[in-house]
């Protein structure tokens, strides 16, 4: 299986040189010349591990990955760095299923693959005989800078870098990067917002003197944001899995479609549903599920696709993002695999920040349903479903589960719906509890999270208990037009 670029038809390279590069160097994005068919049964997979599926799964993507190299980086990723052994538990509740994806070493679900990316990418490294230092750079709206920080912390051969919107990420969040150890691991505040950092990180990874100037000092760059495929094939075995679950659970028959609700910012997360439903999992709908910042709303209701819009900081931060860079390889996908029709698009986003799809590709979007949530209804869904049955979800899930109720009544379908949890409500205290009592909210910090602990019945998780007393150990902060300044800096070049 080989990758190529959504923006040029002749690139041609293995899986492991896909990871290693992160993003193509006509900017496009990797993707496998097929999506693969899945070659074990619906059933096989029900008693499986979640290492066992991961697996079966990876090893159709990642085919230049010996057995025992694939099966290393596995049960390297997913031990007991996990608070459980499921990994991923399926939780029932207000009649649906959560995918809890938030049981890693940060509480969000970045570590799903994030947990794994330094081991795919060491043992890219090594097969391709690279000598130079790894260095990682990564744009964040908030949880993939800390679940990177915290897979490449101190992994000799690496070095991370990740920049993020000073005012744009929660406090919790940003206190959890701050306060990352590792000698090998930066911390970077920007004074604009997400877009403008994952532009910035963009524009190093294209910049060609910057590249040689670090091969002279040798070093390359590599990057952990979700465009990398090394995060995107990882993130596929859960949907598997939760497929699996249901069966083992007896909640579906073999076979039985079930609808999937993703709270969408990047469209890494439901893009991986969408490779799963094209292996072959029985998916009816996909649900995208966007907070205020709803382009993906507006796109898949009109095949237009703007940015050019006000930049809404909601309670959801890790989903406020105007470029949905993973979308790309969607658009890429329904144009026919066509490299020129998708470069051509997404040059008119550079240029105008918009583009608009063909009728026929329109069709393409037939298996998605596109919805957002206001503020407003995202709170009000923390509390009904806490009041329902005491079950304390974060505001990213809130957004999925209010647009999972818009879906429910606006097409009275009932097929079984797993709803993706991508955050435990302990990273959000705040809103979250103010959510469910607004009085709350002159509470400090640390206290709403004991009160959400008492409130949700729910041990504190070890990710916060870390950062009460934690000294902070970064502090730079750069202008937006400084990032390459400040990345030659770090690297002393
Ligand atoms: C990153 C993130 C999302 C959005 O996922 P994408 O893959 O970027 O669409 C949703 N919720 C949480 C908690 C996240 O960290």
């Amino acid at each position: 299986m080989n990758y190529t670029s959504t923006r040029s038809k002749d690139t041609s390279i293995s899986a492991s040189q896909a990871i290693l590069k992160g993003i193509a160097p006509d900017g496009g994005l990797f993707v496998p010349e097929s999506i693969p068919k899945m070659d074990f049964s619906l059933k096989a997979i029900a008693d499986m591990s979640y290492q066992q599926l991961a697996y079966e799964v990876m090893k159709l993507y990642l085919t230049d990955f010996t057995e025992e190299e694939l099966k290393g980086c596995i049960e390297r990723a997913y031990d007991a760095k996990f608070d459980t052994e499921e990994i991923a538990p399926l939780v029932s509740a207000d009649e649906t299923y959560y995918l809890e994806l938030f049981h890693g070493k940060t509480i969000a679900f970045k570590d799903m693959a994030l947990s794994i990316l330094p081991h795919l990418l060491t043992t890219a490294a090594r097969k391709n005989h690279i000598d130079n230092e790894i260095v990682i750079l990564t744009a964040t709206s908030g949880d993939t800078g800390k679940a990177a920080l915290a897979g490449f912390a101190d992994v000799p051969g690496t070095r991370i870098i990740v920049f993020y919107p000073k005012n744009g990420v929660s406090p919790v969040q940003e206190k959890q990067m701050v306060t990352q150890k590792g000698d090998n691991t930066f911390v970077v505040g920007i004074t604009g917002n997400f877009d403008d950092a994952q532009t910035g990180v963009k524009k190093m990874f294209g910049n060609a003197a910057l590249a040689e100037d670090m091969n002279k000092a040798h070093f390359q760059f590599s990057s952990a944001n979700s465009i990398n495929i090394g995060r995107l094939v990882p993130q596929i075995v859960y949907y598997f899995y939760s497929y699996a679950l249901l069966l083992r659970n007896e909640e579906i028959e073999e076979g039985e479609k079930i609808n999937i609700t993703v709270p969408t910012g990047n469209f890494g997360n439901i893009l991986a549903a969408y490779y799963a439903m094209n292996m072959g999992l029985p998916v009816n709908k996909l649900i995208c599920a966007s907070n205020e910042n709803k382009v993906l709303f507006d796109f898949f209701g009109t095949g237009a696709y703007d940015r050019n819009r006000d930049f809404i900081l909601t309670s959801s931060p890790s989903m406020d993002i105007l470029i949905s860079s993973n979308l790309e390889r969607l658009i890429y996908r329904i144009a026919g695999n066509d490299a020129e029709k998708n470069t051509a698009f997404m040059r008119s986003l550079t240029e105008n920040g918009k583009y608009e799809i063909t009728e026929s590709m329109r069709k393409g979007l037939a298996d998605f349903y596109g919805n957002y949530a206001s503020e407003e209804e995202t709170a009000a869904t923390i509390k009904r479903i806490y009041d329902a049955c005491g079950y304390v979800i974060d505001t990213h899930t809130a957004v999925a589960a209010t647009v999972y109720d818009k879906y429910r009544k606006e097409t009275k379908d009932t097929t079984k719906t797993v709803i993706a949890s991508t955050a435990s409500p302990f990273k959000f205290a705040r809103s979250v509890m103010c959510a469910i009592d607004p009085a709350l909210d002159s509470m400090q910090d640390f206290d709403l999270i004991d009160k959400l602990s008492e409130t949700a019945n729910v041990p504190v998780p070890a990710a916060i208990e870390e950062i009460r007393t934690a000294p902070v150990r970064h502090d730079t902060v750069c202008e937006t037009a400084d990032m390459e300044k400040t990345v030659r800096g770090i690297l002393g070049i």
